[in-house]
């Protein structure tokens, strides 16, 4: 069934305990845990507790969870770095650099960003 946990699933795992994460915050929807490669002094990836392959999907079945990490994200964010500014990446599609296919919002802030890299 669509959204259910997959076994070979890296987040699924982590929300399921199975797999050790710093977890910042958790609602009855989503999980926010620290980046273990962090790529900013704030590194954190929202997830939905649900298993989707990538944001747009989980968006198209399940938009009020899509909603849930999106709030969750400027929540993570005031709570880690305050009110200066933070970014969310969806990496979508391994030609993107998507790694881990279950949806997940990067939360990174504590630096500057420049835009476009080129
Ligand atoms: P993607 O490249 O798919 O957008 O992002 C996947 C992210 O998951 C990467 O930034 C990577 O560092 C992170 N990651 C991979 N394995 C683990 C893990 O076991 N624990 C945690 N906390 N993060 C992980
Ligand atoms: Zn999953």
């Amino acid at each position: 069934m669509a959204g259910e946990p997959q076994a070979d699933c890296l987040f699924c795992k982590i929300v399921k305990g199975e797999v050790p994460a710093t977890v910042v915050k958790e609602t009855e929807t989503t999980v926010a845990f620290r980046d273990i490669n962090p790529q900013a002094p704030v590194h954190v990836l929202v997830i939905p507790k649900v298993h989707y392959p990538d944001a747009g999907s989980l968006a198209a079945a399940e938009p009020a969870i899509a909603a849930d990490v999106l709030r969750e994200a400027g929540e993570v964010a005031l709570q880690e770095n305050g009110e200066k500014g933070f970014r969310i990446v969806f990496n979508t599609g391994a030609g993107a650099g998507q790694t881990v296919f279950h949806a997940h919002a990067h939360v990174l802030g504590g630096r500057g960003f420049n835009w476009p890299p080129g």
